[in-house]
């Protein structure tokens, strides 16, 4: 199949996929971040003709270099384990952060949008699994953190985002996710005002909304394997 027809067919099923779900905390606005990490250019701009406009890269170089050579700039979402020296890198050409997951970064994304006049959107990476090599903060820290960096003018808090493990068995992920949604209601009901779930990839985005995702990143599912 033509490149262009197997893309369009793939973010077609995505959205019969969302469209078919029933739950009682599904979003009624879901975002799907295309995960174009190592994809090349030429993908990104086919969907950007069919109209897609969200995209997810992990890499800040590799999420620089694409941006500069785009001629239409679509919408970067940065979802990887980001460096504090790398922040400057990135931080005219994404909308949205989905990894803050320590002080020093989020002091870091605050100096540099700061620089530029920009209030930076981000989520904050809570790792419910507990696996030690996972990046994200507990869940056990996350109101304090969010104290802390409640005073910077230059960085703005939308939600939370979460990567358990990979799992054949959906079912074993859905506490995961279930729990990002309480969590993220118990800090709307002592103040914060966080809309966004970044929850969610290929083979478990169904569950993810059904427990109330409002952004999903999709890499494989819609480019094929990395
Ligand atoms: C690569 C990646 C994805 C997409 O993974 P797929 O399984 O290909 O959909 C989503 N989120 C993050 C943080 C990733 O690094």
């Amino acid at each position: 199949m033509e490149r262009d027809k197997e893309l369009f067919h793939n973010l077609l099923k995505i959205k019969d996929d969302i469209n078919f779900i029933k739950s009682p905390f599904k979003c009624d606005n879901i975002i799907t971040i295309a995960v174009s990490k190592t994809k090349p250019l030429s993908d990104i701009e086919i969907l950007v003709k069919l109209n897609h406009s969200v995209f997810g890269e992990n890499y800040a170089q590799e999420l620089a270099e694409k941006y500069d050579l785009l001629k239409e700039k679509p919408s970067f979402h940065f979802i990887g384990a980001l460096q504090s020296n790398k922040v400057a890198q990135i931080i005219d050409k994404v909308d949205l952060i989905h990894s803050v997951d320590r002080i020093s970064l989020a002091k870091e994304i605050d100096r540099c949008a700061g620089k530029i006049n920009k209030k930076q959107d981000v989520l904050i990476q809570l790792n419910l699994t507990k696996e030690e090599t996972k990046s994200g903060i507990d869940e056990n820290n996350v109101e304090d953190f969010l104290n802390e960096i409640k005073d910077f003018q230059n960085i703005k808090v939308i939600g939370l985002m979460t990567m358990p493990f990979f799992s054949q068995d959906n079912e074993e992920v859905r506490p995961f996710f279930k729990q990002l949604r309480e969590t993220r209601d118990y800090l709307n009901s002592k103040g914060f005002n966080l809309h966004h779930l970044s929850m969610g990839m290929s083979g478990d985005y169904k569950v993810a909304i059904e427990e109330g995702a409002t952004i999903i990143r999709v890499g494989s599912s819609i480019f094929g394997s990395r």
